[in-house]
Parts: structure tokens; C-alpha cells; sequence
């Protein structure tokens, strides 16, 4: 292809070989026709049925040129059919047409008036056009941008792509070599890569294309969980773990003196799953989900003790200063009567008391140091950490988090929380090497939160409830969304509401708080609201993550078609954190788009986290969810489907059928394995080895 054409390939799709085309895999099909007369046999009429295609060779005819619109007949041996262009600018080439030329053309067709036609057709002269193709039952539709578009005329990149493709499968396709072994192949049913290729692009019939794109399919799963699972064994074969198996009697003394309330039975199963990581002789490496409110700090501090029972230091390492300061205050609170000594290292940390903290660290008397990234800076020296909690782990990136395995001669052990819920699926193809323990139990008497879509008409509505529950004692969040994007107007809307708060309610105390405020002043604003002086708290999404005022009883959402689920869900579990009945309103707009107007359903028929993260995973797709970022590894597959149920179902198959190998062979040593082993270094090439971090 010509240089501008795979200049444009190869800086967005990063194609740069002929096997790099043949693994750009189409998206769709059509059916493809070859003579219009074939196409009676199509039913027009099934609406799930993607719109037939033709490649055909004839003449055109009676070109006519009306107002916008442009029409003209195309004919073949076989039959004719009717041509249709819109709002045409460059028309010119229109009377250049001459009904003596031979032309090939391409399109998509369609039935008006009960006649067949095409609009908006491709066409060449038959002489002009190389129709170097593969003849095929349907045509492949590729994704593309306007990048792209722009060296392909944009309706026809399908066609043109499917030239250049057909030319890499003749170059290319007979030298291909197989990425599975034979006996995965034929133990699956499974199609030879050769075949899969060849029929993915050029689908010589519905069979064989359901089976190639089953094999592909298969082999992206595949190697997704082949990768992390070795990954996994690798990591409990290389990292020994710290034994906790001392007793200074804090874990004991915190149960019989300072415990508040009863543990729920997930508390308690989780914290059996930890303590049997702690002294197993392995490097735990855990991940804790647990809906918000579900009560993971506790859980959080108790292994902390267990730490420090055996004579080890801990860490709590939070994405925002607010949450790292509500963590210290919390665990001072309750371990107020045991004797141990607990800091706080922040950004805000000032250099004498930082000093102060160093020094402790190293000698050993400090027990618990809570923080934000401030304390995985190299200046940081533990004498002994043996534990790291990190509290909403997917805030931070695989770099900061490997930052802490080095806080010791051996790492230590890691205890990751986070509140967003990932599906049992998605966390099986993205962090096979966790271990997972769940708090699938909130606290007792905590009733579900009561959520209300609300438009601007409500507003009447939505002041009366703020009025009561304010008046019974209780305080309000409203919350603003933010992006970078938009930054200044967001900002702006906050501060309008803020005024327009102050209008409606002159007789309550309202503050608003937003990230680019100065650590100090959030600070100030935080703890008036936390203790009740401020009643209502306007503020942006920096009271997402963890904020605990049990008081508040109403989250007001504004503009909450701009806030994905997760978000939602998040921002909601801010309130119903007492006994009372609490309240959450989701303000929006009037015309809201019909994937956003179902999410906000959703929002006001469940609490339920993991159903949110389901659904979520569902409307969106994998790709674009939180959790991708998470965990430094790629999943980019391109037709596996995270969200389908047979895919799922194909995830399990391939997991097992992948346990199976390295149960046997768990270097991939056996000569039937080189192939695996070899396509696994192709892969996973370019990435680092993070094959030790969570
Ligand atoms: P999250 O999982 O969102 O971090 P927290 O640990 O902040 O949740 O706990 C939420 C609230 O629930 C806190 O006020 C905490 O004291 C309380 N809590 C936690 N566990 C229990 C329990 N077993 N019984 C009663 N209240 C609990
Ligand atoms: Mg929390």
C-alpha cells in the first residue's frame, strides 16, 4: 500500500507487518452477494439481520440529478437495481459516467418502496480496480477513526482494508506457524490458525466463520489466563512471607477492651483468611472487597495488630489526605486504651514532625504509620514493616504499589481494600494472582438507602426532605461532578449552588469543598461537618472515596447522568452509614440518553454493589471500567467479551483447561508446551515483569 496508508496504520492501529494486518480483527459481517439476483434469497424483513452487501460488475444508467438527490440504475447479468446519493458536493464525476464502462461496485443495500437499493455506493471502472480479493460468503467491517478514515475514503475503508488484507493472506498465511498446540487444537474442536485467519476476514461460510472467531476468541482467554496464572505460581514460589506467629497480647487486648461492636460473620471470615495468609511462611498478597460501609478498616487494623504482635510494623496507605486523616482518627479512637503508637504522614506533614516520624519508624516505636503516597518516598525507612494495607487500591498505580515490597529486605504483606465491587469475572482475567476475600455482609440494622430519580420540577420536593432530616438532626452532601475537561464551569456550578443553598436555606450552616483548595482549609471544612456544625456540605468528588459521617442522612446527586455507576453507587454509600433511614436523590435533566436513563434506574431498584458492578461491566463494556487500570496488565481483547455469558463460560473452560497444563507442567517444559511458552514471550514482550505486585 502506498506510504501515507501505512504511515496512518501503523501510528493508530500499529500495524506495521503483514501479520499485524491478518490479527486486526473485523468486528462484523455482512453477507456478501455477487449477483443481484442472488439477493432474493435474502430475508430483508429479520431485523437483527445486518443489511446485506454486494460486490458487483455491470453499468450504470440513467443518472438523474434532482434537488439533493441523485439517482441512477446499476445492472448486472443477472438483474438491476437502483443507486441513491444525498446532499451531493461534488457531483462533477456524476457526468463522467458512461453507460459503456465496465464498473465494480461496492455497497450496502437496503429496501424503500419495496425496491432494493444502494445508497451511496462505491464504485471503480472494472479496468482501474485490481480486484485482488478473496471470494467470501460476507464482508468484514473494521474499526477505524477518522485518522485512518481520512487515508481511506471513510465508507469505503472496509473494502479497501479487505484488498490489503486479502494481499497479507496470500503473502503471508501459508508460512503462518500454529500458537496453539495440536492437542489443544483438537481436544477444543478447535480451528488451525491458518484456517481461523483466513476465514475471520474471508468467511467462506457461516460455519467456519462461527468456529474462527470461537478460536480467537479462545486463545486471547487463553493467554490472558495463562499469563496470570503463572504469574501467580511464580510469585508463591519466589516470595516468602514474614510468619506472624508471636503473641504481645494486642490482638487480644483490642477484643476484650476496645472492640465497639460485634464483628459481622463476613468480618470475621475474612480476618480467618488473612491471619491463615500471616502464617502460612508465603507473602500474602489479598485483595478485600467489600461494599462501602461494609467496615473494612477494622478489619484493616486488626491485621495491623496481628503485625505488630509478632513484634512487625504496619502501614494504611490511602489515595486522599482527607481519608488517610479519617483513617487516624478512627484507629486512634479505638485503640485509645492499647498502647500503641500510630502517625500520620501526609504531603502536609510539616519537616519537624516528619523528622519525628523518621526517626520512630527506624527505631521501631512507631507501630502504624497512615498516610497518603507521602509514604512510600524512599526517605521513609520502616524498621521492620511487616504489613501494608492499601486502602482503595485502584487509585494507585502498579509502580506506587511495588514501591512497597521494597520497604523491607522481604516484602511484606499486602492487604489491598477497595469499595468498587469488581465482578468474579472480571477479577479472574485481571488479577488471577490475588487471592479475594469479600465482606458480603453489611453491619445489622443499616437500612437500605432510599434512592430518587429527580428532575428541576422535584427541586420543591427534593428542599422539603433537606428541611426535615436537617431538622431532625441530620446533615445534608450535595455533590457536583468534576472533570478536567470542564474543570472551570464545574466549578462554577458548584459555586452557583452554593449561593442558591444560601438563598433557600439562610437558617443552616453550608459549606462547599473542592480539590483545589489548600489541604488545611479542607481540612477545617471536613471536621466542622464531621461534627455537626455544618449542615449541609456542597462539594465535588473528593468526598468519594471512604468519607465517614454517620450523621448524614441525604446525598443529593447533581447532574447525575454525567457520574458512571460505580461513581454512583459510591457517592450514595456516604449516607445510610447510622441506623436511621437515609436518602439518596439523583438530580438530572429531562432528556437523558436511554443507556443513562437506565442507569439511574438501576441506581433507585438496588443497593447491591455487586449487581451495580455487573451491570456496569454489562453497559460498558470491560474496557472501559475502573478496574482495567488496576492491575498493569492488559486485557485487550478484541472479541473476547467479558460482558457475554458464553464468553464467561468460555473464561472458566480456558482457566481450567490452563490449570490443568501447569498443574503438569508448570514450566511449560514438555515439548507439546514450546509452543505455548513461545507465544506467551511474543505477547507479553513489551510489558515489565510486575509479576510480583498485586
Ligand atoms: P468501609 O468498608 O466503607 O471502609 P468503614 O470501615 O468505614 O467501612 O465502616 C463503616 C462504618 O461502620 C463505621 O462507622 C464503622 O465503625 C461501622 N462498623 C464497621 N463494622 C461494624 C460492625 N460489625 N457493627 C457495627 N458497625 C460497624
Ligand atoms: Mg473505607
Amino acid at each position: 500500500m502506498g506510504e501515507k496508508r501505512a504511515a496512518v496504520l501503523k501510528k493508530e492501529l500499529n500495524i506495521s507487518t503483514a501479520g499485524d494486518l491478518l490479527r486486526y480483527f473485523p468486528f462484523r459481517h455482512s453477507e456478501l452477494f455477487y449477483n443481484i439476483a442472488d439477493l432474493k434469497n435474502f430475508n430483508f424483513n429479520n431485523e437483527n439481520e445486518e443489511k446485506p452487501v454486494v460486490i458487483l460488475q455491470g453499468n450504470i444508467f440513467s443518472v438523474q440529478q434532482q434537488y439533493e438527490r441523485t439517482t441512477a440504475i446499476f445492472q448486472d447479468k443477472t438483474g438491476s437495481i437502483s443507486l441513491v446519493w444525498f446532499n451531493m458536493q461534488n457531483s462533477g464525476w456524476l457526468h463522467e459516467i458512461s453507460h459503456n464502462t465496465q464498473y465494480i461496485l461496492f455497497g450496502e443495500v437496503s429496501v424503500f418502496n419495496g425496491r432494493m437499493q444502494i445508497v451511496s455506493p462505491f464504485f471503480r471502472t472494472f479496468s482501474s480496480y485490481k480486484l485482488s480479493r478473496i471470494k467470501s460468503k460476507f464482508q468484514s467491517f473494521y474499526h477505524s477513526n477518522s485518522k485512518i478514515n481520512k487515508q481511506f475514503s471513510a465508507k469505503n475503508f472496509h473494502y479497501e482494508f479487505s484488498r490489503i488484507v486479502a494481499e497479507a493472506c496470500y503473502s503471508t498465511l501459508p508460512a503462518c506457524e500454529e500458537t496453539l498446540p495440536q492437542y489443544i487444537l483438537s481436544e477444543n474442536n478447535l480451528l488451525s490458525l491458518r484456517k481461523t485467519l483466513g476465514n475471520i476476514h474471508f468467511p467462506q461460510s457461516a460455519e467456519l466463520l462461527k468456529n474462527a472467531v470461537f478460536r480467537i476468541k479462545f486463545e486471547e482467554i487463553f493467554y490472558n489466563q495463562m499469563n496470570i496464572l503463572r504469574q501467580k505460581a511464580n510469585r508463591k514460589a519466589k516470595n516468602n512471607g514474614f510468619v506472624f506467629d508471636k503473641d504481645n497480647g494486642f490482638v487480644k487486648k483490642f477484643y476484650k477492651n476496645c472492640l465497639p461492636f460485634t464483628l459481622t460473620g463476613a468480618q470475621i471470615r475474612v480476618l480467618r483468611e488473612i491471619r491463615g495468609d500471616l502464617v502460612s511462611g508465603k507473602q500474602m498478597n489479598r485483595l478485600l472487597q467489600g461494599d462501602v460501609g461494609s467496615g473494612k478498616t477494622i478489619v484493616a487494623l486488626i491485621s495491623a495488630l496481628m503485625a505488630i504482635d509478632s513484634g512487625y510494623q504496619a502501614c494504611i496507605m490511602a489515595p486522599t489526605e482527607v481519608l488517610a486523616r479519617q483513617h487516624l482518627s478512627s484507629i486512634e479512637k479505638l485503640t485509645k486504651n492499647l498502647g500503641i503508637n500510630v502517625k500520620l504522614l501526609i504531603g502536609a506533614t510539616k519537616v519537624k514532625e516528619r523528622r519525628e516520624i523518621h526517626a520512630a519508624l527506624k527505631e521501631g516505636t512507631l507501630h502504624i504509620l497512615i498516610g497518603t503516597h507521602a509514604l512510600i518516598e524512599d526517605t521513609v525507612e520502616f524498621q521492620n514493616l511487616g504489613l501494608a494495607v492499601i486502602d482503595e487500591q485502584h487509585r494507585f498505580g502498579v509502580a506506587q504499589r511495588a514501591k512497597l515490597y521494597e520497604k523491607n529486605y522481604q516484602p511484606p504483606h499486602i492487604l489491598a481494600m477497595s469499595a468498587t465491587p469488581i465482578p468474579r469475572t472480571l477479577a479472574m482475567t485481571l488479577y488471577g494472582d490475588l487471592e479475594i476475600s469479600v465482606i458480603d455482609e453489611l453491619p445489622p440494622n443499616r437500612k437500605p438507602i432510599y434512592t430518587k430519580h429527580f428532575f428541576d420540577n422535584n427541586r420543591a420536593q427534593l428542599n422539603k426532605l433537606i428541611i426535615h432530616e436537617i431538622d431532625n438532626g441530620h446533615q445534608v452532601y450535595v455533590v457536583y461532578p468534576l472533570i478536567e475537561e470542564s474543570e472551570k464551569l464545574d466549578l462554577k456550578n458548584l459555586e452557583n449552588g452554593y449561593n442558591i443553598m444560601c438563598e433557600v436555606f439562610p437558617q443552616y450552616k453550608i459549606s462547599f469543598l473542592h480539590g483545589k483548595m489548600k489541604s488545611a482549609q479542607k481540612d477545617e471544612i471536613m471536621a466542622k461537618f464531621k461534627s455537626g456544625e455544618t449542615k449541609i456540605l456542597l462539594s465535588t468528588t473528593v468526598i468519594e472515596v471512604g468519607v465517614d459521617v454517620p450523621n448524614a442522612s441525604v446525598m443529593v446527586i447533581e447532574s447525575a447522568q454525567r457520574f458512571g455507576l460505580s461513581q454512583l453507587h459510591q457517592l450514595r454509600g456516604r449516607v445510610g452509614r447510622g441506623a436511621e433511614q437515609s436518602f439518596c436523590i439523583l438530580m438530572s435533566k429531562y432528556e437523558l440518553a436511554s443507556q443513562t436513563a437506565a442507569r439511574l434506574e438501576l441506581m433507585t431498584q438496588t443497593n447491591d454493589g455487586f449487581k451495580i458492578a455487573e451491570a456496569d461491566l454489562e453497559m460498558r463494556g470491560a474496557g472501559t471500567l475502573e478496574g482495567k487500570q488496576q492491575s498493569g496488565m492488559p486485557i485487550d481483547f478484541q472479541l473476547f467479551n467479558l460482558a457475554a455469558a458464553a464468553d464467561q463460560q468460555l473464561l472458566q473452560n480456558a482457566r481450567d483447561i490452563v490449570n490443568k497444563i501447569l498443574d503438569e507442567d508448570e514450566k511449560l517444559e514438555q515439548p507439546q508446551n514450546a509452543i505455548i511458552l513461545k507465544r506467551l514471550e511474543e505477547i507479553y514482550k513489551e510489558l515489565r515483569d510486575w509479576s510480583g505486585i498485586s
